[in-house]
């Protein structure tokens, strides 16, 4: 059978008899030393039949060789979905797979009455997700969790799921014009390709790397419909706009006005066919094709009109020749750096793309105004200062001008006021990052690593474990990785990295490195998460993460904490005749004399601060994990490296994950809905039919006698293990 028919065939998981809907409870092995592990999986696993293990709850014993080497069998059979308890696992292909995410599989998963039976499928996750927000009792807003490394396909999973509800929300339709609800569906969709086209970039690990982290909410109402949708973005990569690491790109969208300008475009963008640009390296590498067309398209279904997409696109374009501006060493130091040679045009172009008076720019770059007492002084820039200037300006513009997009795109997607909804959010967020050289943008996403792990093992974990204790069941505890001494040490209070960094931060002085090293080994070493290698001559400190040990380079980490603007360079801003960029530096924020001051928030702070309130968001939800595993380095379609796997498998301790879910029951039902779904399907029914009704009001000890006398029926009573006061069925799959 092929790839194709094997994915569309085998969404059926054989027909679950109605003796078999409820697993016998299973309880994990305690984790044997590896040599025994080795000898014992022989006798245990037969290898011919490690694909068809759904659920790697199944396997035994569970370990990482097990779970590694069945993940491998399923990837060699084109399986990408597997269980993992409360998890989905999910290996890219790398390739796109026909028919696996097709209509009518959507369908098939949604309008199935238990799509759990079904493949494991990220639109078992989805629908699953879709029956819970309206809820049983009440409505409950879901998050889906997706999470990752670099090119693991964490994007293109928030994808399909947004492309499913589009789908599903849509098709459900029954109150609103088919009309309205395709124009919401349509902006949804459209808002993915502009993000990435200024969002996302070719790295070395990913040609289609996401800079940045997002959290969509889509928004459904009471009939099931979506009704909007509004998005949350964290921590661009803006320094990628000035500088692009060796090998890797400028964001998307830069590629894509060179690859789709017209003649016109061009010349009003003042770059002509062959110009070299300084700021978009590897241009050779096309990777493009049309999307700029399609990036223009989306616009304008999100109602960003010719006009608008003009002053953007001038924006770019003004950007692109700033980084071709250069500074060369001024002789008399009381000078300002000339421009080099060709420069000057440069600079021209880019003055009149930003609309503002080139001898203006040129001033902003290359002189400092200081302040003496009421006095201005003014104070001319080394050769490196200016270059940083030049780089800050195109920062702080692209970062503004992304801000600005993602405001756009919500007001366009979002339901109006006075519209009910419940939503379901879909997180998309940078994985555990660990480079050769690590700084300030490394410490913030390993960060945000280490919150949502957090999340996982407070939510699924831990909630699960006190949840058996209170129900009475019988349960051996399982130990895991709790992060909290990570998480003390870098944002805690009253001393933390975060809180050190802030400090030094906001004394202004030169800062230096190994001052700030001291003062971190001074005040930290009691935390055993953080260490210091006597043979590193770089000032730096060791992080033991959850997922593996970074060390952090501190050299410009204070700077990039402040990641000052000058204030003369926003005056300039603010006097652009390009409508936009004009209104970017005019609002409330670059208003604010604070905003240009010293006591602007620290980058670590606003980091913070957004991640808190996500994880509000997060905690308030019913959460699903998704954790997606890239199976060789080299992004090569159908290619499993072991070594590649194991350590991702090792960093999201889906080997715990397992061992608890195995140990314990992924399913809970309230005795009501289970009567509900199961009471008829026996001979013990006494429902109307026979004259005799279950009342499904009645108190819940009445209830339980009910579904005691149904499950002894069913011969499957081991699977309600509590003893008093309970209220749910717990067991494995129904
Ligand atoms: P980053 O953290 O760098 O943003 P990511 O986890 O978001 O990475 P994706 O961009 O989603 O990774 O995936 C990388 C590439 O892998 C995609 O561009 C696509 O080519 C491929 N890919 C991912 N998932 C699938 C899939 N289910 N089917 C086919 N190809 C896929
Ligand atoms: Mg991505």
């Amino acid at each position: 059978m092929s790839s194709a028919d094997d994915s569309r065939a085998g969404h059926r998981n054989g027909g679950a008899s109605v003796k078999g809907f409820i697993q016998k409870v299973r309880f994990s092995h305690p984790p044997l030393n590896d040599s025994l592990e080795e000898e014992i999986q022989t006798f245990l696993i037969d290898e011919d039949q490690l694909h068809t293990f759904d659920d790697l709850t199944k396997v035994n014993p569970v370990t990482p060789t097990t779970v590694l080497k069945c993940l491998k069998a399923r990837y060699s059979m084109r399986v990408f979905y597997t269980h993992a308890g409360c998890t989905l696992v999910a290996l890219n292909p790398f390739q796109p797979i026909p028919d696996l995410y097709s209509l009518d599989v959507m369908n098939e998963y949604h309008c199935a009455p238990q799509p759990q039976e079904f493949k494991p499928h990220i639109f078992i996750v989805a629908e699953e997700a879709y029956r819970n927000v309206q809820g049983q009792l009440e409505p409950v807003n879901q998050s889906l969790v997706v999470s990752g490394e670099s090119g693991a396909g964490k994007t293109w999973t928030s994808r399909c799921l947004m492309k499913y509800y589009a789908t599903v929300a849509a098709s459900s339709s029954v109150m609103k014009s088919q009309d309205t609800v395709e124009r919401i569906e349509r902006r949804v969709l459209d808002s993915n390709p502009i993000m990435e086209a200024f969002g996302n970039a070719c790295t070395l690990r990913n040609n289609n790397s996401s800079r940045f982290g997002k959290y969509i909410q889509l928004q459904l109402d009471r009939c099931q419909l979506l009704v909007g949708a509004s998005v949350q973005t964290y921590l661009l990569e803006k320094t990628r706009v000035a500088c692009q690491p060796a090998n890797e790109r400028n964001f998307h969208i830069f590629y894509q006005m060179m690859k789709g300008a017209t003649d016109e475009q061009r010349k009003e963008w003042k770059m002509p066919h062959g110009q070299h640009y300084a700021w978009l390296p590897n241009t050779e590498k096309i990777i493009e094709e049309d999307c700029f067309y399609e990036t223009l398209d989306a616009m304008v279904n999100l109602g960003i009109n010719t006009e608008r997409q003009r002053e953007i696109f001038r924006i770019l374009a003004g950007i692109l020749q700033l980084g071709n501006v250069d500074f060369s060493t001024s002789t008399d130091e009381s000078k300002p750096c000339n421009l080099k040679e060709q420069s000057e045009d440069f600079l021209q172009r880019a003055a009149e793309l930003l609309c503002v008076p080139s001898e203006e720019l040129q001033t902003c770059l290359c002189v400092r105004t200081l302040k003496a007492g009421k006095q201005n002084v003014l104070k001319p820039c080394s050769q490196t200062e200016c270059s940083m200037r030049r780089d800050c300006l195109a920062k702080v513009i692209y970062a503004q001008l992304f801000e600005w997009l993602v405001t756009f795109i919500n007001n366009s997607m979002c339901a109006d006021s006075s519209t009910w909804y419940n939503f379901i959010g879909v997180l998309d967020v940078y994985g555990f990052e660990c480079f050769q050289i690590n700084n300030l943008e490394q410490l913030c996403i390993n960060y945000a690593n280490e919150k949502l792990q957090q999340h996982f093992v407070a939510h699924y974990l831990r909630a699960q474990q006190d949840e058996y204790v209170s129900e009475g069941l019988q349960w051996s505890f399982v130990k895991y990785q709790d992060n909290q001494s990570c998480l003390d040490l870098i944002e805690g209070s009253p001393v933390s990295v975060f809180s050190l960094l802030n400090e030094e931060s906001r004394l202004n002085r030169a800062s230096d490195a190994k001052t700030f090293r001291v003062r971190l080994e001074k005040e930290l070493s009691g935390n055993t998460n953080i260490s210091w290698d006597k043979f590193r001559q770089v000032p730096h400190f060791t992080v033991a993460h959850y997922a593996g040990k970074v060390v952090y380079q501190i050299e410009g980490m204070v700077e990039k904490n402040k990641d000052p603007v000058p204030p003369e360079l926003i005056n300039l801003l603010q006097k652009s005749n390009n409508p936009l960029l004009h209104q970017l530096f005019n609002d409330k924020t670059t208003q604010n004399p604070a905003a240009k001051g010293l006591s602007k928030i620290t980058v670590v702070s606003k980091f913070k601060n957004s991640l808190e309130s996500l994880m509000r968001i997060l905690h308030s939800t019913t959460p699903h994990y998704t954790r997606c595993i890239k199976p060789n380095p080299d992004c090569k379609p159908l290619t499993f490296t072991k070594e590649e796997v194991i350590v991702q498998l090792e960093a999201c301790g889906i080997v715990e994950t397992i061992h608890i879910s195995a140990a314990g029951f992924p399913i809970r039902i309230p005795f009501k809905s289970f009567m509900q779904r199961y009471g008829l399907i026996t001979k013990y029914s006494r429902f109307k039919s026979e004259g005799v009704c279950v009342d499904l009001e009645a108190d819940s000890n009445i209830l339980r006698q009910e579904v005691e006398k149904l499950l002894q029926a069913l011969d499957s009573s081991n699977c309600l293990e509590s003893q008093k006061h309970n209220s749910f069925v717990h067991c494995g799959r129904t």
